[in-house]
């Protein structure tokens, strides 16, 4: 069963994404819960508050310690942020992929945007809902770019880490979520 980290974000709309196809859920809310669950899904928001909320509870470590048994996480928009590399400026980014990110990259919320990302290993092209996205500045040689959109990387994933700059909550596409059970998950 997937978890969603239900600290701050778009938790929600993961869930009901989930139901969509038939997929029950868990919201997450106590490091002690991750025992509970297979996959995690780090959802949107806004990384600078979601970390001052992971602070008291030392979720960093519990993340990390979960990444390192082989479960898979997905991690969308604020989440993909938080897993990049630190920074001299964002110490406390886990590091669980390897790539380097520019937040708001394409402005502010009145710049949101639809695209249509590159397919995803063979499935029709994937609606991309992006809301005050990340741009990925640097991928490192062991992740791969699963989906792009104009020649940016969209969708990312090193072994059982899978990152995405957009939304797959807001426009729930079944070949985006079956694929994402396939991958065990
Ligand atoms: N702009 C937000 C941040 O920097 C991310 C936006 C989102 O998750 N939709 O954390």
């Amino acid at each position: 069963m997937f978890g969603i980290l239900a600290l701050q974000g778009g938790f929600g709309l993961h869930q009901k994404a989930l139901e969509r196809f038939g997929m029950q859920s868990q919201l997450i809310k106590k490091p002690e819960e991750l025992g509970q669950i297979q996959g995690l899904i780090i959802p949107g928001g806004e990384s600078t508050a979601l970390l001052n909320l992971m602070k008291p509870l030392n979720w960093k470590e519990a993340i990390i310690a979960f990444a390192q048994q082989g479960k898979l996480i997905l991690a969308t928009c604020a989440g993909l942020i938080i897993l990049s590399r630190p920074t001299p400026v964002a110490r406390d980014y886990l590091g669980l992929i390897d790539i380097e990110v520019k937040r708001n990259a394409y402005g502010r919320q009145i710049n949101s945007f639809v695209g249509l990302g590159t397919s995803l290993l063979g499935i029709s092209p994937l609606k991309i809902v992006c809301i005050r996205a990340p741009e990925v500045t640097f991928v490192g040689q062991d992740v791969e770019v699963l989906v792009s959109l104009e020649d940016r990387p969209m969708l990312l994933r090193q072994n059982n880490i899978v990152a995405a700059t957009f939304h797959p909550d807001l426009s729930p596409n079944h070949s985006f979520y079956r694929w994402l059970i396939l991958n065990k998950i």
